[in-house]
């Protein structure tokens, strides 16, 4: 059997070693000249690890990452709201939150499949046959194989084939994104909550230190050239420590800036002998850290009903049924934290530091293991 793999992000890559890995003839099809990854870093949850422990890469990304057993919800002046139960899931599944700069992990990635990847190969449609399918480029070529799985992202051309009217829902804020070196010890791990705004501090090896800050806005604003520290130093400066120094010692260049997008879940993702996968199946807002894990998770599902299902058709369908139920609650969750992180009525989000504040730590600790205590993708 062949598969042909629709771009060259962690959903694809994975894609591609997993099918490998289960004997299947894989290439693919990127639409950039060179792979490069955006400076930030990502943080891999115990589902997203133990897939990749299960592809033969943990050990290396492991090595190249910092772990978490502790981190906590605060408000702005410091004061913690609540503590994530990490240790618990460290002691149940040996691993719980890892964070590592993308390019490693692109890197670590796309060197197990470097042969099969075909850059300068942007998709621009695909046709169906009875016996295989066709997808089109933009320099002219087509490749044939078994299988189309498409991991071209939220803006998926794939999708847009079988879903033409759809569109991308703002999440109504902005955020920011920073690897900065800074003096890492006895520094806060976690995210701070304030009135509309949100601050998140993650140290990675190295020295350095990745933080994320958001805030309610209308969609498409920019900062004006060279102005993203100085605006946020207006909205964090007043912040608990060490948020201003983080943002004083961040190289203005350094910093990036994305709207916060998803769509909503769709009930079915392909037809035939095409699929998708990552965010191209299920973009979702960053609030629960699970985009890049869920593609990874989608990756190794897809490898394992190929090998064993006949005819593609038939297996493709059961792989999206199997991760539309499991991914379909997560995209809903990320998104009703964020509207719970971005509240900017005093009263609401006392209630909400109350509320969060009272939950026992075995009603976080059960939500938290739901997503990422989950074991079907592990074979
Ligand atoms: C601010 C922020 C923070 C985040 N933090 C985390 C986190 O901590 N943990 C986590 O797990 N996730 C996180 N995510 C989500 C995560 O980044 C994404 O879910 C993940 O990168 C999606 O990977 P993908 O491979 O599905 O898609 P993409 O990364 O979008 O890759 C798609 C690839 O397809 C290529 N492509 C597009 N169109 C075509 C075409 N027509 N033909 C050929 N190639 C094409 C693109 O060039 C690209 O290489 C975060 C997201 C944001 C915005």
């Amino acid at each position: 059997m062949k598969v042909i793999v629709i771009g060259a992000g962690i959903a694809g890559l994975t894609t591609a070693i997993a099918l490998r890995k289960a004997g299947i003839d894989v290439e693919i099809y990127e639409k950039v000249r060179e792979l490069r990854e955006v400076g930030a870093g990502i943080s891999l949850w115990a589902n997203a690890i133990r897939a990749l422990d299960q592809l033969g890469l943990g050990s290396a990304i492991r090595d190249r990452s910092v772990s978490y057993a502790r981190t906590a919800l605060r408000r702005s002046d410091g004061t913690v709201i609540i503590e994530s139960p990490l240790e618990e899931i460290v002691s149940r599944l040996g691993a719980a939150m890892i964070v590592l700069h993308r390019a490693e992990l692109m890197a670590l990635l796309s060197a197990s499949v470097q042969d099969a990847i075909h850059l300068d190969h942007e998709c621009t449609g695909f046709e169906q046959k009875d016996d295989a399918v066709v997808a089109r480029f933009a320099n002219g070529t087509a490749a044939r194989a078994d299988v189309l799985a498409a991991a071209d992202g939220i803006r998926s051309i794939v999708r847009s084939q079988f879903h033409p009217r759809e569109r991308i829902r703002y999440a109504g804020y902005t955020a920011w994104r920073c690897v900065t070196k800074f003096d890492t010890t006895r520094m806060l791990t976690g995210e701070s909550w304030g009135r509309g705004r949100r601050f998140g501090i993650v140290p990675m090896s190295g020295g350095l230190v990745y933080w994320f800050a958001t805030q309610n806005t209308p969609p498409g604003q920019s900062d004006r050239p060279g102005q993203a520290k100085q605006n946020l130093l207006e909205l964090f400066g007043s912040w608990h420590d060490p948020i201003p120094a983080l943002l004083k010692a961040s190289d203005e260049p350094a910093i990036l800036r994305n709207d916060i997008v998803d769509r909503d879940p769709l009930a079915s993702w392909g037809a035939g002998r095409v699929t998708l996968l990552g965010d191209a199946a299920h973009p979702m807002t960053p609030n629960l850290g699970q985009g890049g894990c869920q593609g990874i998770e989608d990756a190794l599902v897809l490898a394992r009903v190929l090998s064993s299902r006949s005819p593609v058709e038939a297996a493709l369908r059961f792989y999206e049924q199997q991760r539309v139920a499991r991914t379909t609650p997560i995209v809903l969750r990320s998104r009703q934290v964020g509207v719970l992180g971005q509240l900017e009525n005093p009263l609401a989000r006392r209630l909400r530091d109350f509320v969060l504040g009272c939950v026992a730590a075995s009603t976080t600790l059960r939500q938290l293991e739901s997503v990422v205590g989950y074991q079907e993708h592990l074979q």
